[in-house]
């Protein structure tokens, strides 16, 4: 047997021991943060899985927004933790009210944590992160914030808003690789998971990443470190800064402006209003005699489209603009591959309208 060729994807150079303290920096300037930032060796899911678990303890109060299904899973895994958690459950596809995390908050003076996802792509809603920042901090409560999504789409400034934990992943606005995730822990943060019945010695353990990682000098990480996700995230955070974290926050802003523009002209109406959508994706609400199934199947390879999630989806097509897709092409293939899906179904549409909107959305520079 000859000895295989190289490949590039399996015989890489080693990532050099001092390049993580580095990649965790980076991260933490995306983030606007001087707390702490864990490297988590699998995709952002278990990120979330290793916060709730580590934080959660027997008798904990917890304040549990759910907007999406990862809001449902954060509660979930709190509760098998022991946490005594409150959901605060919004509409189906909207952002939570802030009266409703007001009167969950009234109602549990002795909640100690709440999380709430900042942007969902699941529906195209964005929650009112900075005011539900400041109602937690005029508590004195933990505030635990999935940013998976918004991180790159939407301003994050976990410092100035006092946000203890921020989970991050670079796949989906910063266009990267999905298998390593981030964690930034204040000091507040560390003080809770240091409680008596913490996880240690597991994957889900925070505090093996303080032990492991942070106070060995952030040389080695716990585990083995894979060379590709380490190198493939390297690479998204040269991309970012090299486009500039505000651009890269105003190129989805356009795209979702653009979006709603385009989805205006073919007659539709965007599902929320713009200061509740998210800059990620954009769920168009369909006429009440069609359903999202229907309108799919008449659209031909068209991955920017998908159903809507929840007690909506048949209510719903959703357009994305993440990452890369944040960006004429796609924004363009979107409208036009919906409008003649709807064209094909017996709708009244104007495609060419829905394009030459998306065409003047462009036109005007918004570098910032
Ligand atoms: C994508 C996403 C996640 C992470 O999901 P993965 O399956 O790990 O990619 C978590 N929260 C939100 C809000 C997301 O959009």
């Amino acid at each position: 047997m000859p000895i295989p060729a190289p490949n590039p994807l399996l015989d890489l150079p080693p990532f050099p021991a001092e390049g993580y303290a580095d990649i965790a920096d980076r991260l933490a300037a995306v983030l606007g943060t001087n707390n702490d930032v864990l490297l988590v060796q699998g995709e952002a899911i278990v990120a979330l899985e290793a916060v709730a678990t580590s934080l959660a303890q027997p008798g904990l109060g917890a304040i549990n927004i759910v907007t999406s299904p990862y809001g449902r899973m954060f509660g979930g895994w709190l509760r098998s933790a022991g946490a005594k958690v409150t959901d605060v459950i919004a509409k189906p596809g909207l952002p939570v009210t802030l009266d409703a995390v007001r009167s969950a908050l009234d109602a549990n003076p002795a909640a100690r944590l709440l999380a709430l996802v900042h942007a969902e792509s699941a529906s195209g809603i964005l929650n009112p992160l900075e005011q539900i920042a400041a109602l937690a901090r005029e508590r004195g409560i933990l505030t635990v914030i999935d940013a998976v999504a918004s991180v790159g789409g939407h301003t994050l400034d976990t410092d100035a808003l006092g946000l203890d934990v921020v989970v991050i992943g670079p796949q989906k606005s910063l266009g990267g690789s999905p298998g390593l995730s981030a964690i930034s822990v204040s000091p507040a943060a560390w003080k809770l998971a240091g409680h008596a019945a913490a996880p240690a010695g597991s994957i889900l353990s925070l505090l093996d990443h303080r032990r492991l990682w942070l106070d060995t000098g952030r040389g080695a990480l716990p585990g083995m470190p894979s060379a590709l996700e380490f190198w493939a995230l390297r690479a998204a955070l040269d991309r970012v800064e090299a486009e500039g974290l505000p651009a890269l926050i105003a190129r989805h802003a356009q795209a979702a402006e653009a979006t709603r523009s385009g989805l205006v002209a073919l007659g539709l109406k965007p599902w929320v209003a713009p200061g509740d959508a998210s800059n990620l994706v954009t769920s168009a609400r369909l006429p009440d005699h069609l359903a999202a199934s229907q309108v799919l199947a008449a659209v031909h390879n068209s991955p920017g489209l998908s159903a809507g999630v929840g007690g909506i989806a048949e209510r719903l097509v959703r357009l994305n603009h993440t990452g890369a897709g944040a960006g004429f092409e796609q924004v363009l293939a979107n409208g036009v591959a919906l409008g003649s899906a709807l064209a094909s179904l017996g709708e009244q549409v104007d495609i060419g309208a829905s394009a030459e909107a998306v065409a003047d959305a462009y036109r005007v520079n918004r570098t910032p």
